[in-house]
């Protein structure tokens, strides 16, 4: 029996003598003096022996527990010194953290659900289309004649034939009309292509905001009470707007919208290249053949629509030099808004 324990007692020393790590050392813990652990295996076998043995054996049993013990926690400290000593050297724990990124919205992102909020309190809902589209809906069912400049190769990039990167998001209008029946209250964000040689204010791809709104009776009044409005909520109470005629082949009559500008309220500046006039919109009563085309009889029902450039606005707003500047990511230039 004594050399039973004492043998015991040789595999365990070894055994620990071994152990480098704190698992190992939990490992061991739990083989030797666990609930189903070597000693407690030993004094289970107490209950089998005779009144005489019993005393002895228990004794000699708790003696080997309280080694195991003592050895285990002398193995600890030594193992948790030497992990300590193998800090890599030039750690220094006093210098200050990195911050972390957060992430934020892109300005152009913000811009538009700005503008977007603000139709949404007139009544407007958003629609979306395809930035793939075709011909027909890009141009034919705009009423654009099929020599008109806009459909060159050199505005337009084309997919195939009749397959094109849209170049307006005016294509959704007919899209929208020809699956809802009137009364339509929409706005239309998205991306549109045009084949534009790129500089500081002109991209290849950039953003658009489309408006439609088609009812009985609607009037060019209509048109100009909601840009306005959209204007002195966005730009400010003290903007004022002014409408130019223009030429667009799915409006008639059309028109370009200014806004007084914001730098000089008017008087004249470098921002407004001393007009005191910023152009931000276009915008006219829909073109009776748009109508015609979504299947609206246009002796029933007359509308109006807008679009601006989401990038323009946003340039206007934060006084932003270059459209590139955009799509680039750059954290230094992104960080700001
Ligand atoms: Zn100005």
């Amino acid at each position: 029996m004594q050399q039973e324990l004492q043998q015991l007692w040789e595999d365990a020393e070894q055994e620990l003598a071994q152990v480098a790590e704190p698992k190992a050392l939990e490992i061991f813990r739990i083989k030797y003096l666990g609930k189903k652990g070597a000693v407690a295996g030993l004094f289970a076998r107490m209950g089998g022996l005779s009144a005489e043995e019993r005393p002895a054996f228990g004794q000699a049993v708790n003696d080997l527990r309280a080694r195991l013990e003592e050895a285990l926690a002398l193995r600890k400290q030594a193992v948790a010194e030497q992990s300590e000593s193998a800090l890599p050297t030039g750690y220094d724990p006093s210098l200050p953290g990195y911050k972390p990124w957060f992430g934020r919205r892109h300005v152009l992102s913000s811009v538009l659900q700005e503008i977007v909020e603000i139709f949404r309190g007139m009544g407007f809902s958003v629609a979306e289309g395809p930035e793939v589209e075709l011909d027909y809906f890009n141009f034919q069912a705009l009423n654009f004649p099929d020599d008109h400049p806009s459909r060159d190769l050199q505005d337009t990039f084309y997919i195939e034939k009749d397959v094109l990167l849209r170049t307006h998001t005016s294509p959704v209008q007919i899209r929208y009309m020809e699956k809802h029946p009137p009364p339509v209250r929409i706005v239309v964000p998205g991306r549109v292509y045009r084949n534009e040689a790129i500089d500081a204010s002109h991209a290849a791809e950039f953003h658009q905001v489309e408006g439609l709104y088609v009812d009985e009776g609607v009037t060019m009044g209509d048109l100009t009470v909601t840009l306005r409005h959209f204007a002195k909520e966005f730009f400010g109470s003290g903007t004022e707007l002014r409408f130019r005629p223009h030429f667009f082949p799915f409006t008639e009559p059309s028109a370009e919208a200014d806004m007084t500008c914001f730098a000089c309220a008017g008087s004249g500046c470098r921002i407004c290249g001393n007009t005191g006039w910023i152009e931000i919109m276009g915008a006219g009563m829909v073109h009776p053949n748009v109508f015609k085309s979504a299947g609206y009889d246009p002796e029933k029902v007359t509308g109006f629509a807008f679009g601006m450039g989401i990038e323009r606005i946003a340039m206007l707003r934060h006084g932003i030099k270059d459209i590139r500047l955009f799509l680039e990511n750059d954290l230094r230039f992104l960080s700001q808004f």
